[in-house]
Order: structure tokens, then sequence, then C-alpha cells
């Protein structure tokens, strides 16, 4: 076995753990945030989804703002929390647009054993 196929832990909700948060004032202001540990057992120098803007929390004070949680490479390749602001920006309700950011997670995946993924969506 290699040092590689070691360092193979099995991905589920145990051992990630972003927190996002989206929070609107009084006067209709949005704000959100996002921390994250990353995976587990992470490659050195791997930079997730939470620290990227667009990907791990995007925010529009015209629109509503959207956070992300789950596997960051997948939620990357989709601009995922932009991409539900902007399927808010086009009508849809958070709960739709965050479920239509899932869908597209999965059709870009042949293999989806392990993978998780998840959105917060609010306007
Ligand atoms: N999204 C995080 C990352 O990919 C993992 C997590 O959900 O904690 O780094």
């Amino acid at each position: 076995m290699s040092t590689n196929d070691q360092k193979k832990p099995q991905i589920n909700s145990e051992n990630h753990d972003t927190i996002g948060l989206l929070a609107i004032d009084n006067k209709g202001n949005i704000s959100g945030a996002c921390t994250t540990s990353g995976w587990a057992y992470k490659l050195h120098g791997r930079v997730g989804d939470s620290p990227i803007i667009g990907a791990g929390l995007y925010v529009d004070n015209e629109i509503g703002g959207a956070c992300a949680t789950g596997l960051g490479e997948a939620v990357i390749r989709i601009c995922g929390s932009h991409t539900v602001v902007e399927l808010m920006r086009q009508g849809h309700s958070p709960n739709i647009a965050c479920k239509l950011a899932v869908e597209r997670i999965i059709k870009s995946h042949e293999n989806l054993e392990g993978l998780q993924v998840g959105f917060i969506g609010s306007k």
C-alpha cells in the first residue's frame, strides 16, 4: 500500500465542517460569512471553496446570498454560491435555486460515491 492509498479517508458528514450563515438587517441589507477547517486529511496546500468568493459564499445585496458546504472542488467547479444567487436573480426561490445548483453538480459527476454538497440561500 502506498502512502497515497493510506490517505483516502471515508468522506462523510463527520469530517467536514463548513459553517455558513446569511443575515438580513432591519433595512433589508444582506451579509454572509463562511468558515471551515476544510476536509480532514486534505492534501497539503489544498484550497477549498470556503475562502473563494462565489464558490463557498456569495452575497448580492440586490438579490440575496448563498453559502456552500461539502466537497469544495465540486462547488468550485460550478461557482456554486454565485450560481445559487444568479438562479434567484432569474426568479427562482432560494430553495429551488439551491436544488438546481446541486443538480448541476450531480450532472457533472459520473461517480457520486462519497460526494456531499449542500447550499443555503436567502433573499
Ligand atoms: N467545503 C469545505 C472544503 O471543501 C469542506 C467542508 O464542508 O467543511 O474545504
